[in-house]
């Protein structure tokens, strides 16, 4: 905390990191942000924690980029090998008109030989412009972002079930709820002001219901714990649901009036008595048949999921058992109850909406649609693009070892880390003829580049950004982008241009006009009123509605306003330990680190509490082992093998290995299994075979 004689002014503006989306105040002074304090936005009412209180240093690192890189003609083979604080051993600084004309020069005309990856840290304006260059400029779909490796499978459910991908609750409104079951997710550590909310309610005296294979930050405040065997998903959410129809708990009415196929899940569900699925999920049927009792006999309840539902081959089953939960005890469309997927970046709910996924163009009207394709075509002023979906994420990398994509366009995304199989990925990359990566740092994807175009950071630019909760939120510039870097729109349109789109944008207001166009939920919703009021829940009924944090009272945007019941049979992960690799890896985030670490591993306070690479075992699986918490430990997958500290961690179960993977020193990704889920196309970093072997300390 300080007084304003602390700054010299202050700017108010989003969290860059978590879908949370916590509204903060940049305090300035002497051209750097000097600190960061939480101001009062809808989602977190002046809360920051760790990562936006302190993570927001590494926009004046050393490492940043401030001029555009060309690489050099006499570099190394491209591969993991250029040092970020000096690149100019394999690039070359260039004039920006240079680089623009090399980036340009190499995708011109080049139609389905070109894909892009865009980010969930893009705001919506630039995740509209880069999927509309992609099909406007090349004709195609081949165009995606990282909720291919989050939610993908939530939406995918979502979409299919109640017709909408987004939450159908803020989850604030957990206040009103009594009941609350969180599944999948540590919010703790990795939406740590939700997780204020969580713990409030349950100190208000609502039960929350915590289900996860690790003992997640939320158990000591768990009515239940239900620590299932890791990809037993399923068959725990049938047997709860079993007991439902069991003991006639659910809510006659409620499904009679607005879902169906009704029938057909209780007969399905007929096989999953909590009986027979205990030995599988590893929870005893009393507390299976406490917890349907208590969810089914609440006023009212929410279910909030994470990536530990849906980052498996059976995502989408985890995520339909779900939504049927919810919609046969009639939790949905009043005051505390809904369905809530925690997303995970700043802005992946913004980007996905903006149509930066491959089967969907923005709102999530399909690509299949002629209608919907020539509705945007002729606000773009431009002819027809493939109706055909594009390919994801993992496909493109695929497809560029198969020789049919040549050339990608990445901006903001570090798939040479992010990506399952890792090296895989990399290998790909390193085969492109022509990469163009536009960031703010050398990151691992940069390494492959053929140019680098220098990106601008949260704090020095403008653009809106949407929340888990469906807020769109105002991101203002504080600063200016260091040296010669541009804000990212503007390199979007000059590319656009100098591949002959002739887009006329002068700012980020002008994009956001031209979405409101064919995006309905937008209606309501303009760049001025962000301006004024920061924040709007979309949807928003009117120019004063402050938006609806609860949707799906009245019906379902689907045929006939009815949700729909999908019954999900239990599919074993895809790589089951055996004598070789006989325990189960999980991979995810840590509190102080973000994703990739590219810019929490240079931020000062974050990198000092976590500097090393580590995974947490359970102590008796170490002491098995004859390593001391602390010592050295090697990974090994069938994709290969890493080598990192180990901690004691009683929440770890003692057959399965935790790992972040914002270290590249130990990728996690060298090890994840790049199987997906066949609906959300989702790789699944929640299961894999590995063997965990004592190393030598390093
Ligand atoms: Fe930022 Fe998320 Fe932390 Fe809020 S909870 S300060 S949005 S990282």
């Amino acid at each position: 905390q300080g007084d304003s004689a602390d700054f010299d002014y202050e700017v108010s503006s989003v969290c860059p990191f978590c879908g949370v989306g916590c509204q903060l105040s940049l305090k300035v002074k002497d051209n750097k942000v000097k600190y960061v304090d939480g101001i009062d936005g809808p989602a977190n009412e002046n809360r920051l924690c760790v990562k936006g209180r302190f993570g927001y240093d590494y926009i004046h690192h050393p490492h940043r980029l401030t001029k555009p890189l060309i690489r050099r003609e006499d570099a190394p083979p491209k591969g993991l090998n250029v040092d970020p604080a000096n690149p100019l051993t394999h690039f070359r600084e260039a004039t920006w008109e240079e680089a623009m004309d090399f980036a340009a020069d190499g995708l011109r005309g080049r139609g389905r030989e070109v894909a892009g990856f865009g980010s969930a840290k893009c705001t919506n304006e630039e995740a509209y412009l880069f999927q509309k260059l992609i099909r406007q400029g090349f004709g195609h779909n081949n165009v995606d972002h990282c909720t291919r490796l989050c939610h993908a499978s939530s939406v995918a459910a979502l979409i299919e079930n109640v017709g909408s991908g987004a939450v159908t609750a803020t989850f604030n409104e957990i206040e009103n709820a009594d009941v609350a079951i969180i599944i999948g997710a540590n919010p703790v550590e990795n939406h740590p002001v939700a997780a204020t909310y969580f713990k409030q309610f349950t100190k208000r005296g609502g039960k929350l219901i915590v289900m996860d294979p690790r003992g997640v930050g939320l158990r000591k405040y768990a009515s239940h714990m239900l620590q299932f065997r890791p990809g037993a998903d399923v068959s725990m959410l049938n047997a709860i649901m079993h007991v439902i129809v069991e003991e006639e708990l659910y809510d006659r009415q409620y499904i009679e009036a607005y879902t169906e196929n009704w029938e057909a899940e209780k007969e399905h569900l007929k096989d999953f008595s909590p009986e027979k699925m205990a030995p599988i999920c590893g929870i005893e049927p009393d507390v299976l048949r406490d917890v349907a009792r208590t969810f089914a006999g609440a006023r009212a309840a929410m279910i909030f999921w994470g990536m530990g539902v849906s980052q498996h081959i059976h995502g989408t089953d985890n995520s339909r058992c779900l939504i049927s939960l919810a919609l046969m005890a009639g939790q949905v469309g009043r005051p505390g109850t809904g369905l809530h997927p925690l997303r995970g970046q700043n802005n992946v709910q913004g980007a996905s909406d903006a149509g930066l996924i491959p089967m969907f163009l923005p709102d999530y009207q399909s690509v299949k649609d002629d209608g919907v394709r020539s509705a945007f075509t002729e606000v773009w002023e431009s002819g027809d693009f493939s109706s055909e979906p594009g390919l994801t994420v993992t496909e493109i990398v695929d497809d560029i070892h198969a020789g049919n994509t040549k050339a990608m366009y990445i901006l903001g995304e570090n798939p040479a880390m992010s990506d399952p199989d890792v090296d895989h990925a990399r290998d790909a990359f390193a085969k492109l003829d022509h990469l163009v990566v536009q960031d703010l740092f050398i990151t691992e994807t940069a390494n492959y580049a053929d140019v680098i175009l220098p990106a601008s950071a949260f704090a020095e630019k403008s653009g809106t950004v949407t929340n888990t909760n469906r807020q769109v939120q105002m991101g203002r510039p504080a600063l200016a982008p260091p040296g010669e870097a541009r804000e990212d729109w503007q390199i979007t349109v000059d590319l656009a241009n100098r591949l002959g789109l002739e887009w006329d944008y002068k700012s980020p207001a002008d994009v956001f006009a031209e979405m409101t166009i064919n995006m309905p939920s937008l209606a309501n919703i303009t760049w001025e009123r962000l301006e004024r009021e920061n924040a709007v829940t979309y949807p928003s009924l009117s120019p004063e509605d402050p938006g609806q944090s609860i949707v799906f009272g009245d019906g379902f945007p689907r045929e006939g306003g009815r949700a729909r019941f999908t019954p999900a049979s239990v599919i074993p992960p895809d790589e089951v330990p055996d004598a070789d690799y006989p325990m189960i890896l999980t991979t995810g985030r840590q509190l102080e680190h973000w994703h990739t670490g590219s810019m929490t591993r240079r931020s000062r306070v974050l990198d000092a509490v976590e500097p090393e690479a580590n995974c947490s075992l359970h102590p008796s699986t170490l002491r098995k082992m004859g390593v001391e918490p602390g010592g050295m430990v090697r990974l090994v997958t069938r994709r290969g093998s890493i080598t990192l500290m180990a901690r004691a961690d009683r929440a770890v179960a003692p057959d399965m290995v935790f790992v972040p993977f914002a270290f590249v020193e130990a990728a996690a990704n060298v090890l994840t299994n790049p199987a997906v889920d066949p609906y959300g196309k989702i790789p699944e970093f929640k299961f894999a075979a590995v063997r965990v072997e004592a190393a030598e300390s390093q």
